[in-house]
């Protein structure tokens, strides 16, 4: 590992995941780095500057200096905004949504290990939520984020039987949607298949373009699914849905 070691000062762009109290004034901060992957770092004092703690929260793409020491934590020396996305602030469904991105990434992600692809889809989706939050932002970052971890679902014949129509349900153990005769797991309608299929073949402008209807919600509520099946534990920040 000491190979790719950052030099002692290094500077990135970066996401932050997650915060916690530390000690009197300090917050320990978990940043979706650009070049590093998931970083851990210390910002000293961050809860005596008010400018810090407002950069240090969750969702805020900010750009950082950091200090790489000899333990596990790094320092924050320096903070600058990126977008602090004030949209997703101020409003409790973005955030929600914004958080249940934030939550899936911080689950996916090892300490350390650059990944830059994750990283850019997760500044995408939050520009995303941040501006129109088209309903079906959230299925087509679950299901981006399933196919860049290797996890695609099954979605054109039954994980059973092989047969390929009618589809009728999903089936998160075996990964895959089911036949009318062999019919387990989440209901699902054929056009809200051929929305994840659409998501998963590089249709996700076109489907965050979709008119509103209750087949988007239905594909957003099996896209979660899928996910935390695949993490193996639910999303906290989607709550009871
Ligand atoms: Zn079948």
């Amino acid at each position: 590992m000491s190979e790719s070691r950052p030099s002692k000062n290094y500077r990135t762009k970066a996401v932050v995941l997650r915060t916690y109290k530390s000690g009197e004034a300090d917050r320990i901060v978990v940043l979706m780095t650009e070049d590093h992957g998931k970083v851990r770092a210390v910002a000293k004092g961050a809860r005596k500057s008010k400018r810090q703690a407002a950069l240090l929260e969750p969702t805020v793409h900010l750009d950082a200096q950091l200090y790489r020491g000899k333990g596990d934590l790094d320092t924050i020396t320096q903070v600058q905004a990126v977008d602090p996305f004030p949209s997703i602030r101020a409003d409790l469904d973005r955030f929600t949504r914004a958080a249940s991105f934030i939550e899936a990434t911080d689950h996916v992600t090892p300490d350390r290990e650059p990944h830059e692809r994750l990283y850019r889809m997760l500044v995408g989706a939050l520009r995303t939520v941040a501006g129109e939050n088209p309903t079906l932002t959230s299925a087509g970052f679950f299901l981006k984020l399933l196919a860049l971890e290797g996890l695609e679902p099954v979605l054109d014949r039954c994980v059973s039987c092989g047969a390929e129509e009618p589809l009728v349900s999903f089936d998160t153990v075996n990964f895959g949607t089911r036949c009318q005769d062999c019919r387990s797991g989440i209901p699902i309608s054929d056009e809200g298949i051929r929305i994840c299929r659409l998501i998963l073949t590089g249709g996700l402008a076109a489907a965050l373009k979709l008119p509103d209807d209750p087949v988007l919600d239905d594909v957003n509520r099996l896209a979660a699914s899928m996910l935390e099946h695949q993490i193996e534990r639910p999303l906290k920040s989607l709550g009871v849905v």
